[in-house]
């Protein structure tokens, strides 16, 4: 048996890059993403989806920290009318 290695799936090291080569969807960010969340909750977040009829969002690792700080300061954000 022959197993063919696409070469487009391996980096100047000879590394495989994941099959999916999605990026950040947060509008003016291409970082590539680590993560998927609903697009409402990005939104509750504060994050700005760069396409607003998505329902999934990939947010990078940067994005993804400032969701999950976001949702955690929720009730607090509220409380300050923002
Ligand atoms: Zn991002």
């Amino acid at each position: 048996m022959i197993i063919i290695i696409h070469e487009s799936y391996l980096d100047s090291d000879g590394n495989a890059l994941p099959m999916s080569e999605d990026t950040c969807g947060i509008e003016g960010c291409s970082a590539p993403a680590v993560k998927s969340y609903s697009a409402k909750v990005c939104i509750q977040a504060g994050l700005k989806p760069a396409n607003d009829k998505a329902k999934r969002v990939h947010l990078c690792k940067e994005h993804n920290k400032e969701l999950k700080k976001a949702t955690k300061t929720d009730r607090l954000l509220e409380s300050l009318g923002r």
